[in-house]
């Protein structure tokens, strides 16, 4: 039996430094990768396949009333908060270099109910969140946000690189 708690918590910061991991996308097995998880073979030493895609590995920080917590947040729970797949996702941030460091203020101070997992493994350091649902009514992921922004920089003509004001 795991142990599971739900919990109300608001959603301090998602760390963007190491967020996703590649798999072969035929057989599921992790393949090896580098720090940014893009750069190395994207051949699956298994089944020979040459298509990898990413998977989110996100660590977060929550608040409950009580304490604040670093959880982590794999594939599905992490696809509702970002609204697309890592692949898109990663896509994105290649294309508007901000991104990084536009998700926290976007998604800063959201409400969610948290069903976070103690995980079998003990070495595992963080809980890990098994279901995800965000409380605010007005809630969007955070690529339709962020998609917003960015197509309103690009109309208003400013440039997105320099421009450190949102
Ligand atoms: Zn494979």
């Amino acid at each position: 039996m795991e142990a599971t708690e739900t919990v109300l918590c608001t959603l301090l910061a998602v760390d963007l430094t190491d967020y996703c991991y590649r798999v072969c996308s035929r057989c599921q097995r992790v393949l090896p990768s580098d720090k940014n998880g893009v750069t190395s073979s994207s051949l699956c030493q298994f089944c020979k396949s040459k298509e990898p895609k990413l998977l989110y590995r996100i660590l977060m920080s929550i608040a409950t009333d009580t304490s604040v917590k670093t959880v982590i947040c794999f594939d599905r729970v992490a696809t509702v908060l970002f609204g697309c797949s890592a692949d898109e996702f990663f896509h994105f941030t290649k294309l508007n270099p901000l991104t990084a460091s536009m998700v926290n203020q976007v998604f800063d101070g959201e409400m969610l109910r948290v069903t976070l997992t103690r995980p079998h493994n003990r070495n595992a350091q963080h809980m890990r969140v098994a279901s995800i649902v965000p409380l605010r009514s007005g809630f969007q992921p955070a690529i339709v946000t962020l998609r917003e922004i960015f197509t309103k920089n690009a109309s208003l003509g400013s440039c997105s690189i320099t421009n450190h004001n949102l």
